[in-house]
């Protein structure tokens, strides 16, 4: 597939979910940042307010211990334990003095303080510096770090997510000692402060309309991707959708079928892409209408579907055309296949027959791209011609050769006529009486810059296809024209010299008009220009055949028949046209087997000619006993090899001087 069209596809069905999907990402990031933020800001702020509240209850609790002396001051102790029940708060004091030898404790056991852990924290209470330490560990909903207590934003989470989570419960402890200096003491108070869902609210609130907001966009961003992806595949789908059929089209064909091949890369199936096509697709159309030709076709595709087996693709080209890439063990199983095939499509319409042909092109391992095969494929099915009876024709190189060589024959037909790379060759017709020059025949070559000569045989056909004959036919007259006005000027004897005419010059009911217009421009006697015109043009218009040569003949032109007896039907020709000269062909006098057969109908047809007041020219005469054997049967003249190949119009005039 051609590099603009694959570009052209993927801008059809570009992916634009990308930028919906990195939102969404990034939405989710956000939310993730702004509650992080939130509950480290109101986290750390209420615990700076509980903490300053223990900070106080502890400086208060530590300055009953500025006269303390341990022999006398059992009061103060009371007074620390009384403390102790009364807030809920306070777990524990203990007091140490300056080389931390315990003093007094509220508990039998001193607390053990991890020395590395003390003065983390500093709260300034009445201008006390106060050391807090809280343990850590990473379940600690709250742990110091860098200096500052930090939120635990997993480990607040597991606590509302667990189960036996109570509301109303605090969710938390604040466990932490907080270490009062006094005199030279230091009085450690160990908080234990219960922290409740309540002293969020402001935080909770705030997540919760985040979330909201958050959810939102989420929302927006989700169903946009989901549009956009439900909207690919509409693309996709109607891209690929053919619209005569609902089924597969050309495009899936090529992409998909490229697609089957590079997985078969190792050539483990033999792969064949068959071009199927139903002949006269078109008079069917006339005949009913084109939507029930299109109906058909529906019906042919749902059928040929149904009869593919996994791994092989079919899709409507155009018209009444069908690309399949079928799996084949060997060629008599693959057209059997094919066969299979035509007779189901005949099945869905039993009342009428239907014909089919088929171009095959056998993937080689290692070709994949299926726009190019499946033209291969094309190109062997036209090779089959409408008429065909083999109607399975397989591609081969040849055929590629023949279709570039009718590509390049048209991309410089114009500048050929317009350059006179065209010329005009002469060969002579002898007469049998006396050997005299008695005609010739205007014969085109084509003198190409690069291929060089090129025989009639090898753009004829292909100009009689494309309708560029008529220009070349004209152009061939106008220079016999031209040629024969220079002779008479010249003031040599001049003899008829035919030009070949196609047979789709007859589809123009002016054509006897149009070649007296041609002649007309260099005065010459229409006597001298003899028009060949194939039997094979009677099979067409046979009204305006009729007429035209009726015409021409009325306004002086000679009309000879070409290749008389090689088409099927000469006899009735003869009976319906009247002509001036019959040109027998040639292959009545080859073929060692019927060369006998062939010259009794020779002598017959020159009989009947006579009789019927025509001339008679023999063409393609090589040998003298030809020659000799024609001179017997009185006719008229010969044009062969024997006497002279065509050749250049000045050779032909140095040779030849009537
Ligand atoms: P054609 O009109 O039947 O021309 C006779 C062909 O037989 C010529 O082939 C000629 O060279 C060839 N020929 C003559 N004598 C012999 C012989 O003794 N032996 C053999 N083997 N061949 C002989 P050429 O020139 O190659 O032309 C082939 C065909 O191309 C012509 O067949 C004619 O149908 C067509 N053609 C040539 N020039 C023109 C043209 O200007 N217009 C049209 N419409 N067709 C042309
Ligand atoms: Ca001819
Ligand atoms: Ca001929």
């Amino acid at each position: 597939m051609s590099k603009s069209k694959d570009q052209r596809i993927k801008k059809l069905k570009k992916n634009r979910i990308w930028p919906s999907v990195l939102g969404l990402i990034f939405i989710i990031f956000l939310f993730s940042l702004i509650s992080t933020a939130a509950l480290a800001v109101s986290g750390v702020d209420i615990v700076q307010k509980k903490l300053s509240n223990s900070s106080s209850s502890s400086v208060k609790i530590a300055e009953l211990f500025a006269d303390y002396n341990p022999e006398t001051e059992e009061n103060v102790e009371n007074t620390v334990l009384s403390y102790i029940d009364v807030l809920e708060e306070i777990e524990a004091v203990c007091v140490v003095d300056s080389e931390k030898n315990p003093v007094w404790s509220s508990n039998e056991e001193y607390p053990v303080i991890d020395e590395s852990l003390e003065m983390e924290y500093l709260s300034q209470t009445d201008d006390r510096d106060i050391s807090v330490l809280i343990p850590e560990g990473e379940d600690q909903v709250f742990t110091i770090k860098d200096g500052g207590i930090v939120t635990n934003k997993d480990a607040v989470e597991d606590i509302f997510n667990s189960e036996d989570y109570d509301p109303s419960a605090p969710f938390t402890r604040l466990k932490l000692w907080m270490i009062v200096p006094i005199n030279d003491m230091e009085v450690m108070v160990l908080n234990d402060v219960p922290i409740y869902l309540q002293d969020f609210t402001m935080m909770i609130t705030c997540i919760v309309l985040c979330a909201l907001l958050i959810g939102a966009f989420t929302l927006h961003h989700l169903i946009s991707i989901i549009t956009m992806v439900y909207d690919v595949r509409k693309t996709t789908k109607i891209i690929y959708t053919d619209m005569v059929t609902g089924g597969d089209n050309r495009l899936f064909f090529m992409r998909k079928g490229t697609s089957l091949l590079k997985k078969n890369r190792k050539g483990k199936r033999n792969y064949a892409i068959v071009h199927l096509e139903m002949r006269k697709y078109r008079t069917f159309c006339t005949c009913f209408g084109v939507d029930k030709g299109q109906e058909l076709i529906e019906k042919y595709y749902n059928v040929l579907k149904k009869e593919l087996i996994r791994s092989e693709i079919v899709a409507h080209q155009e018209n009444a055309q069908f690309g399949l890439l079928m799996v084949y063990t060997d060629t008599a199983e693959l057209e059997a296949r094919i066969l299979r095939l035509e007779n189901a499509l005949n099945a869905v319409l039993p009342k009428m027959k239907a014909y089919f042909c088929a171009g095959v092109y056998l993937v080689q391992p290692g070709e994949y791209d299926v726009e190019q095969l499946y033209n291969n494929a094309m190109i062997a099915c036209e090779v089959l011609g409408e008429e065909a009876e083999n109607r399975i024709a397989y591609f081969d190189v040849e055929m590629n050769n023949r279709k570039l060589w009718e590509r390049k024959v048209e991309d410089d037909m114009d500048r050929a006529l317009a350059n006179r790379e065209f010329q005009v060759y002469l060969q002579p017709k002898i007469s049998t009486t006396g050997e005299a020059l008695g005609g010739a025949e205007a014969l085109v070559r084509w003198i190409h810059p690069t291929e060089g000569f090129i025989a009639p045989n090898r753009f004829i056909p292909i100009f009689e296809k494309n309708g560029f004959i008529l220009k070349l036919d004209d152009y061939m007259l106008e220079e016999i024209a031209k040629v024969q006005a220079a002779w008479l000027a010249e003031g040599r004897g001049l003899v008829p010299i035919s030009v070949n005419i196609s047979r789709a010059h007859f589809t123009r009911e002016d054509l006897a008009e149009h070649i007296c217009s041609i002649v007309d421009r260099y005065q010459v006697p229409h006597s001298v220009i003899e028009l060949e015109l194939t039997e094979s043009a009677f099979f067409d218009d046979k009204k305006v055949l009729i007429n035209t040569v009726q015409r021409l003949r009325e306004a002086g032109f000679p009309v000879s028949m070409d290749d008389f007896g090689a088409g099927y039907s000469s006899l009735n020709s003869l009976k319906e046209l009247q002509i001036d000269v019959l040109k027998i062909d040639a292959n009545f006098f080859r073929g060692a087997d019927s060369r006998e057969r062939g010259m009794l109908i020779v002598s017959e047809v020159i009989d009947l000619a006579k009789k019927l007041n025509m001339k008679i020219v023999a063409e393609g005469i090589e040998s003298e006993d030809q020659v000799a054997f024609l001179t017997q049967q009185e006719c008229d003249l010969i044009q062969g090899y024997f006497y002279a190949k065509p050749m250049p119009v000045a050779e032909f005039a140095q040779k030849y001087s009537a």
